[in-house]
């Protein structure tokens, strides 16, 4: 009882001296009931202002406190208690996986975050198999699914070109990458999502089960529910792979060319087209991929252009087909 009336005085003394003013706070009293809830993990008010920032770093809006789950179940107590709150309150709850995105969508004026990263409790576990797949959080960072099925000679189907962005993160709005023509974007490789719905419940979805809950989650941005674990497809990794970037001066063939590989049945296993701003020298702006020390090269890439058009491309394959490659990929 102590311990509990030290913690209210905790909440009190923190928000009172935070200075929080807009119109969204709630009473002090809803947000000491949060020091009520038995929890796993623990909410903190110190981490506000890194709860307030994102990758766009156009919006901040300030939440009253974050929560770092420390299981599954801290999240549905969370919800169900905003929830239990009645539709008069102003309090909302946030999921935030890594902050990557751009216009304040993981953050909660006023509210809760929840910082997904801090959901350690969801291990993650490869199965391998006829049909692997891996069951990791949702808070879990894409490279590191990554790094843990290499281990078992896997990969997920489809990617972001950048990892370091999280399971539900990228699940809330689709994950795009050069695989997506082969594979559809990583919400098409999803088996399976352990969803906590607005009400605080904790339910398993598929496309056989709870089928609603489980489209409307996947692109959902967060809307549907807070996704604690997914259950995505794996293949065999590839052994090698051969990458190839083409540079255009015209959209059109650009386009074209894409198109055309694009649709033809064995081309490459991974297309992505993009446009680039020649503001220095193309052997300046992709020195990783052309060598400027070699003149011959140099002499072809040289355009006053200030619009390029690259499509990079890449073919997995074994060692033994090495050989072959050279001709595959012309
Ligand atoms: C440098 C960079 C590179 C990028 N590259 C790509 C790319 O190649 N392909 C691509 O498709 N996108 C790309 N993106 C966009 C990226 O997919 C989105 O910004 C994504 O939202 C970031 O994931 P995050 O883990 O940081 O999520 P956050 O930004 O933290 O959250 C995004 C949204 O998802 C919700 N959310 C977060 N976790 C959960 C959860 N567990 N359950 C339910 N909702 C949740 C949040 O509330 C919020 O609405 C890139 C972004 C950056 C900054």
């Amino acid at each position: 009882m102590k311990q509990l009336v030290l913690q209210y005085l905790k909440l009190f003394l923190l928000l009172g001296l935070s200075g929080v003013t807009t119109e969204h706070v709630p009473k002090y009293d809803v947000l000491a009931s949060l020091g009520t809830l038995p929890l796993d993990g623990h909410f903190s008010f110190h981490d506000l202002p890194a709860a307030a920032r994102d990758f766009g770093n156009l919006s901040s809006f300030p939440p009253v406190a974050v929560l770092h789950p420390g299981s599954v179940a801290d999240i549905a107590r969370t919800v169900r208690h905003v929830f239990l709150m009645g539709e008069h309150s102003t309090l909302t709850v946030a999921a935030r996986g890594h902050g990557h995105s751009l216009y304040g969508q993981s953050q909660a004026a006023g509210g809760i975050v929840i910082r997904m990263e801090s959901l350690q409790s969801v291990k993650m576990q490869v199965h391998p198999g006829a049909s692997p797949y891996v069951d990791a959080s949702g808070g879990e960072l894409w490279i590191n699914v990554l790094k843990k099925t290499l281990k078992y000679g896997l990969a997920p189907k489809s990617w972001t070109d950048y990892l370091h962005l999280t399971v539900g993160g990228t699940l809330s709005n689709a994950g795009v990458s050069g695989q997506t023509f082969r594979h559809g974007p990583q919400i098409s490789n999803v088996n399976e999502l352990e969803i906590v719905t607005g009400r605080g419940d904790i339910i398993t979805c598929s496309p056989e089960q709870n089928s609603d809950l489980f489209h409307a989650a996947l692109g959902g941005l967060g809307q549907f529910g807070i996704i604690t674990r997914a259950r995505i497809a794996l293949e065999p990794a590839p052994q090698m792979v051969r990458w190839i970037r083409v540079l255009y001066l015209d959209f059109v063939s650009f386009t074209e060319d894409q198109e055309m590989l694009i649709s033809a049945e064995k081309t490459f296993d991974y297309i992505e087209g993009f446009v680039s701003i020649n503001r220095t020298g193309i052997l300046n702006n992709w020195r990783s991929s052309f060598n400027p020390q070699d003149p011959e090269r140099a002499s072809q890439f040289e355009t006053d252009r200030k619009v390029l058009f690259c499509l990079e491309m890449t073919k997995n394959f074994n060692p033994e087909e090495a050989d072959i490659m050279e001709q595959v990929s012309q």
